[in-house]
């Protein structure tokens, strides 16, 4: 029999997304026996007013990689730069082949608008990495070549952040997970972050996270729950339209 694919990917722009948009669900899944793969595009180069963009970047390495670590997550670092992450040919093939490499069976990424265009380039990358990554003549050029996956992923946009849109409407989801079992370990998480909240809000870490906290009040309080983080699934010709999350997380959660 098939061994069942229990790997999860979160792909994010930039070092501390995921830990920010989906690291309580992540969590929820982790503790019902599934395997975190966590992508970074770029390396947060201008993350910071006070170090130059080779010393941040290895700070947020560092900080990327502890957060992970939390969640005995595998780390793919991906190499770009802050507002150089681009919709091309090199980086549809990047992100294809490190779709490839993991196979997973679900992947969280930034949805299609979000307030900066990092986040939206990389929504845009991963769609058509998932997709692609299923396609026999689609080369991406690699040395280490990966396997073509048998079956596109699950794939699901986060909410954007503060849960707002460019023009500063409340974003509503589809799917609500409730975290408020792990909201305590998400602040963990992003406490590892310790640089960006310090750039972020020169208030310090309490605003950084308070701005989290925020967030999962709003979609708590859409949904009934105390926190929570929301959803919508890709669900367009070539990829799964069956909601996943719902057969694993189905008792926390409402649509
Ligand atoms: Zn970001």
């Amino acid at each position: 029999m098939e061994k069942k694919n229990v790997r999860v990917m979160a792909i994010g722009a930039h070092p501390d997304d995921v830990e920010f948009m989906c690291s309580g669900t992540l969590k929820l899944l982790k503790e019902r026996g599934y395997e975190i793969h966590i992508c970074v595009i770029s390396n947060g180069d201008l993350g910071s007013s006070v170090m130059g963009p080779e010393e941040i970047m290895k700070v947020r390495r560092q900080e990327a990689m502890k957060a992970a670590s939390l969640l005995e997550a595998e780390f793919y670092p991906l190499e770009e730069r802050d507002f150089q992450i681009e919709f091309d040919d090199k980086t549809k093939k990047k992100v294809t082949e490190i779709i490839r490499k993991v196979d997973p069976i679900i992947v969280f990424t930034h949805q299609h608008e979000d307030y900066v265009v990092d986040h939206e380039v990389t929504s845009r990358l991963v769609r058509l990495g998932c997709f692609a990554a299923s396609i026999p003549n689609y080369f991406t050029g690699s040395d280490q070549k990966q396997k073509i996956i048998l079956d596109v992923p699950h794939l699901y946009y986060w909410s954007p952040l503060e849960g707002r849109n460019i023009y500063g409407d409340f974003v509503e989801k589809r799917i609500h997970i409730d975290i408020t079992k792990t909201i305590d370990f998400k602040v963990e998480m992003l406490s590892c972050h310790k640089s960006q909240s310090e750039w972020m809000a020169e208030l310090g870490m309490e605003k950084y996270i308070s701005g989290m906290k925020k967030t999962a009040k709003k979609y708590g309080e859409v949904s009934g729950f105390n926190y929570a983080e929301g959803f919508t699934q890709h669900v367009a010709t070539g990829y799964p339209e069956e909601n996943i999350l719902k057969d694993i997380l189905g008792d926390v959660m409402k649509e």
